[in-house]
């Protein structure tokens, strides 16, 4: 899903947060965490730049760190802690499956590692968005994504360069 609307819902959830138990702190975490979550594909763009084959790490896309977060704000604050520490960065993932139309599992670190983070190996259906094929791209590509229009990616620069390019994806 494209950034600007993860800032919208995340924005949205923080300030309804702030009206409700007038924590502003908390209420900044979860605009934070529900949209920073996002630069964990910055490494990814730089190195598969370089790469032969694209890679999808984006570590803070993953369903077991933030089972982690959660047990750990659990033990120390309870459940009202857990909810309020990893509530936005769920929501972030689950509108990712819903907006870019991939299964749960594909947030799952173990899941890609066993696939060494393969966007051949973990891909599950052809996608319509493609990633910069170098450096100089990435903040033409950040840009696009944010502002640009709904789902006109760099599609046109990539196409005959290499299928992999063509049908690749980000969440
Ligand atoms: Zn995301």
């Amino acid at each position: 899903m494209r950034p600007v609307y993860h800032v919208a819902v995340s924005g949205a959830l923080a300030l309804a947060q702030w009206g409700l138990t007038g924590d502003r702190r908390a209420a900044l975490w979860t605009f934070l965490s529900g949209t920073l979550i996002d630069l964990d594909h910055l490494p990814d763009y730089i190195l598969n730049a370089r790469r032969e084959e694209i890679r999808l790490t984006f570590v803070l896309h993953s369903w077991e760190l933030w089972a982690v977060v959660a047990v750990a704000a659990w033990a120390r604050g309870g459940s009202r802690l857990a909810l309020a520490s990893v509530g936005s960065p769920v929501l972030h993932l689950l509108l990712d499956i819903w907006g870019n139309r991939v299964p749960a599992r594909f947030f799952s670190f173990a899941w890609r590692a066993r696939r060494g983070f393969s966007l051949r190996a973990i891909r599950t259906r052809p996608v319509r968005r493609s990633l910069p094929q170098s450096v100089w791209e990435i903040p033409r590509y950040i840009v696009a994504n944010v502002f640009g229009p709904l789902r006109r990616p760099l599609e046109s620069q990539a196409l005959g360069k290499s299928p992999e390019y063509n049908t690749s994806h980000v969440p």
